[in-house]
C-alpha cells in the first residue's frame, strides 16, 4: 500500500527524498488522467527546486496529451484564479507554502479555483497507486505555452477594491511568490508603497516564509521607524497574509480575522462566516453583533472554502492569515486580502489597531499529551464521551475535528497530532481564571485515559 501523498495542502515534502521528480511527473499524469485535463495552469513559487518540479510536472501532463499554460512564479490565489479564467481544467501551484526552502510541493486546483477535495485526492492517489494513467497517442501529445496569469488577477483585485487614501504601505513579500504581485496591486490601488524582500530568492535569506511576530520583526521596526500606516507580509505562496499596526505591533491572527468577518457580516446585513475549530471564539463575539453565524470546519484551507460555497458565507478564514473573499474566488488569496482590509479601514474610518481592537482578546492555553499513534484516535473518541460528562453544561459539542466543547466561560478541543504520537489539548477561557480552571479539569480527564 503506498503511503498517502496528499496532506492538508496537497502533496509536499523534502526535496529529492520525498518530493522527486518521478513522483512529480506520476501525479501530474495521474492529475491529467483524474480530470480528462484538455488544459491546465502550472505556476510556482520562488523556490529552488520549482524549475525542477515543474519540468517533471509538464512532462507528465504533455504526455497525458494535456495543453500546459506556464505561469511562472506567482502567488498561489493567482494561479488558482488564472485556472478558472483560462477555462483550464485543472491548475498546478508548487510550492510547500510556509515551510523551509529545502522542501517543495504541489498544490492542485479544479476549473471553480477550488483546491482537490479528499475526493478527488483519493481518486488520483489510486491511480498513482495501480500506475495506470492515460497516456496520449505520440500524435496527441500536449504542448506548452508561456502566459501572463497576473493581470487577469489584477482587473479582479481592482474591482473589488477602490482606494481614496493614500496608504503608506511597507509589504514583505520574504523573497517568496508575491514578490511583484502585491507591490504592484497595491501601487495600483494608489498606494505609497515600501517594499522589504520584494526580490524573488528561493533560498529565503530575509526571514522565514511563515509570517508571525517573531519572523516579521524587521518588518514592524520599518512601519514605525517610517511611521507607515500598516506592514503587510505573506508567506511563500502568498496565500496568507499577515498585518503590523501603525505601532509596529503584530496583529494577532484571530483578532483579525474576526474584525474583518464581522464587517463584511454588517455590509451583507448578516449571513454566516467559516472558520475552523482552533479559530478563537471571538469570532462568534464578532459575528453576533451583527447577527451573523459561524459555521467551524476541520483545520485545513479546503474544509473552509467548501463549506463557504456550501453554506455561502460571506467571508471565510483560518487564523493563520488564509483568508477567503468568495465574491472573488474561493481559494485563499493574500494580496487581494491586503487590499480588502485597506478598503475596510477606510470604510470604518480607523487604524489597524482600532479595527482589530474591536475584537475582544482571550485567553489561550495549550498543552500535549504523549499518547502512542496506535492508541491516540481511539483515546480522543472516548474522551468526547467523558469531557461531555465533566462538562455538563457545555453549549456545543463538535468531532468535526477531534473533540470540540464550548462552553459558556469558554471551549476546549481536544485532537490527535496528524504526524506526532500526541494528543493535543487547546482551551480558550474568557479569562485567565477560566482557562486554567478548563485545562486543570480537561488535563486530568486526558492524563487518566492516556497513562
Ligand atoms: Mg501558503
Amino acid at each position: 500500500m503506498l503511503a498517502k501523498l496528499f496532506g492538508s495542502s496537497g502533496v509536499r515534502g523534502l526535496v529529492n527524498f520525498d518530493l522527486t521528480p518521478v513522483l512529480a511527473c506520476k501525479v501530474a499524469t495521474a492529475v491529467a488522467t483524474h480530470a480528462k485535463a484538455k488544459r491546465a495552469v502550472v505556476a510556482k513559487d520562488t523556490r529552488v527546486s520549482g524549475d525542477m518540479i515543474e519540468a517533471a510536472l509538464v512532462a507528465g501532463l504533455t504526455a497525458c496529451g494535456t495543453e500546459v499554460l506556464l505561469a511562472g512564479q506567482i502567488p498561489t490565489p493567482v494561479c488558482a484564479y488564472a485556472t478558472k479564467t483560462f477555462g483550464a481544467d485543472v491548475g498546478f501551484m508548487l510550492t510547500a507554502s510556509h515551510n523551509p526552502p529545502q522542501y517543495n510541493g504541489i498544490k492542485v486546483f479544479n476549473n471553480n479555483a477550488l483546491s482537490y477535495t479528499d475526493a478527488d485526492q483519493e481518486s488520483v492517489e489510486k491511480i498513482v497507486a495501480e500506475n495506470q494513467p492515460s497516456l496520449a497517442d505520440w500524435r496527441a501529445l500536449g504542448s506548452t505555452v508561456q502566459v501572463d496569469a497576473t493581470q487577469a488577477y489584477m482587473d479582479m483585485a481592482q474591482k473589488a477594491v477602490t482606494l481614496k487614501k493614500h496608504w503608506h504601505v511597507v509589504v514583505d513579500p520574504g523573497c517568496g511568490a508575491a514578490f511583484s504581485v502585491a507591490p504592484t496591486l497595491l501601487k495600483t490601488l494608489g498606494c505609497k508603497v515600501t517594499a522589504l524582500n520584494a526580490q524573488p530568492d528561493g533560498h529565503f535569506p530575509a526571514r522565514k516564509s511563515e509570517p508571525n511576530a517573531e519572523t516579521l520583526q524587521y518588518l514592524s521596526k520599518t512601519v514605525k521607524a517610517l511611521g507607515a500606516d500598516i506592514g503587510i507580509a505573506f508567506d511563500g505562496d502568498a496565500d496568507r497574509v499577515a498585518f503590523i499596526d501603525e505601532n509596529g505591533a503584530f496583529v494577532n491572527f484571530d483578532r483579525s480575522l474576526a474584525a474583518y468577518g464581522a464587517l463584511a457580516l454588517k455590509r451583507n446585513g448578516g449571513g454566516i462566516v467559516v472558520t475552523n475549530v482552533e479559530a478563537s471564539m471571538c469570532v462568534e463575539t464578532m459575528a453576533e453583533k451583527f447577527g451573523g453565524k459561524v459555521v467551524r470546519t476541520r483545520i485545513g484551507d479546503i474544509y473552509v472554502s467548501e463549506a463557504i460555497e456550501r453554506d455561502g458565507a460571506v467571508f471565510g478564514g483560518e487564523p493563520c492569515g488564509a483568508w477567503v473573499h468568495p465574491k472573488q474566488h474561493l481559494c485563499p488569496d493574500g494580496p487581494l486580502s491586503a487590499a480588502l482590509f485597506l478598503a475596510a479601514l477606510e470604510e470604518t474610518g480607523k487604524t489597524v489597531s482600532e479595527f482589530v481592537g474591536e475584537a475582544p482578546e482571550y485567553i489561550t492555553i495549550r498543552e500535549n499529551f504523549v499518547c502512542k499513534n496506535s492508541a491516540k484516535y481511539q483515546v480522543v473518541e472516548k474522551l468526547g464521551v467523558t469531557l461531555k460528562e465533566a462538562f455538563a453544561g457545555y453549549t456545543d459539542f463538535s468531532t468535526v475535528d477531534g473533540v470540540r466543547l464550548a462552553l459558556k466561560n469558554g471551549w476546549l478541543l481536544v485532537r490527535a497530532s496528524g504526524t506526532e504520537p500526541l494528543i493535543r489539548l487547546t482551551v480558550e477561557g474568557e479569562s485567565e481564571a477560566a482557562a486554567k480552571d478548563i485545562t486543570q479539569k480537561a488535563t486530568a480527564l486526558i492524563e487518566a485515559q492516556t497513562r
